[in-house]
């Protein structure tokens, strides 16, 4: 899976004979081959794509950018300075677009120095590509969440007063691993008790507890595309009140889930999940967004938030995720991942979401 077509595509409307993609995100996106950090660029022009990278990578890019990309090797003598001068030289190449939104300052200063053209910011091209997904891409992102589903399915056997919430982090991450994930997406989040009020909490030696919540939130890598899931589960028993959160923070995202389609904006998404929450007298303890885009990157546009106030575009993928948090006593969020159509939306998510009380 490349996306040569698609930037190409574009370059025309922004006035640009070339995109030099530097972010190993776009990176990826652009070619379909991954490579980690700086360790790789991509120069896109009208009628030829090129890939530079240095010996440690050029067998295993050549053999899946061949025939659609020209390689060429960085070594000590020949830096990708010297190898885009030369495309710049050979296409006639004046004004490239870069990726103004993720070079470092030190990396612009010096290609600007040394490019022969003219370097135009241009970070919008693939930022909003990238929030329209393909059938590949769609079909990555399901597979992702497969895996994480597995995961999900058999951690809950561990779950039980005792276990340690780094314990289950571990094993998640294992269990993604084994079936088939290529990465995590990002270190799981594991919090029980009167942790689950950190929605970003980092799992600790604590030992779950009977009558708390354990909220799991984790996600792999897998085609080169994220999963992202939440199930907060209990264990033992539930009070009145953790059974109140609980169903209000369902009842808020499967309303955020409901209003969500092309053309409806990501405010007015979070707005519809948040008036729940509002309502149910929890408002105060839902302090961020409903979601966010997931693809290549686990956060990436567009956003379900209040401050989105453009319409969803039909083939975006995002996140639906709201929560309740109340510090120092508990918290609950659940996620799945959905895709916008023209006509609603789709759930990746195949993994059942009523209180799990083991
Ligand atoms: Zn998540
Ligand atoms: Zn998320």
């Amino acid at each position: 899976m490349n996306h040569v077509q698609a930037i190409r595509a574009r370059l025309d409307e922004h006035q640009l004979d070339a995109i030099l993609l530097t972010h190993q995100a776009n990176r990826f996106y652009a070619t379909g081959f991954m490579s980690s950090g700086t360790d790789g660029a991509a120069l896109i022009t009208p009628r030829k794509a090129f890939y530079f990278t240095d010996s440690r990578y050029t067998e295993a890019a050549g053999k899946r950018l061949s025939g659609v990309f020209d390689m060429g090797t960085v070594t000590a003598k020949r830096n990708y300075e010297t190898l885009f001068n030369e495309v710049i030289a050979s296409e006639q190449l004046r004004r490239v677009g870069f990726e103004d939104a993720s070079m470092t300052v030190a990396g612009y200063r010096k290609y600007k120095e040394r490019l022969n053209c003219e370097l135009v910011p241009a970070s919008d091209i693939l930022k909003e590509l990238r929030q329209v997904k393909d059938a590949d891409e769609i079909r990555a992102l399901t597979d992702a969440q497969r895996i994480a589903e597995k995961a999900l399915l058999e951690i809950l056997n561990d779950i039980r007063p005792g276990a340690a919430e780094r314990e289950i982090a571990a094993k998640l991450q294992y269990l993604m691993l084994h079936y088939g994930a290529e990465d995590k997406s990002f270190d799981p989040i594991v919090v029980s008790g009167a942790n689950g009020s950190l929605p970003h909490g980092v799992p600790t030696e604590r030992a779950i507890q009977d009558g708390e919540f354990v909220t799991m939130d984790f996600g792999c890598v897998c085609h080169g595309y994220c999963s992202d899931m939440t199930r907060t589960v209990a264990v033992g028993h539930v009070t009145d009140e953790m059974r109140r959160i609980y169903d209000t923070v369902l009842s808020a995202q499967l309303t955020g889930i409901e209003t969500a389609r092309a053309g409806v904006t990501g405010k007015d998404v979070d707005a519809a999940a948040r008036d729940v929450i509002t309502k149910a007298g929890y408002g105060e303890y839902f302090a961020h967004s409903f979601g966010h885009g997931v693809g290549v990157e686990i956060h990436e546009y567009p956003n379900a938030s209040s401050l989105n106030e453009k319409p969803l575009p039909a083939g975006a993928v995002i996140s639906a995720e709201p929560g309740i948090y109340i510090p120092g006593k508990l918290g609950v969020r659940i996620e799945d991942v959905i895709v916008i159509t023209e006509t609603g939306r789709e759930n990746l998510m195949k993994a059942p979401k009523e209180l799990l009380i083991l």
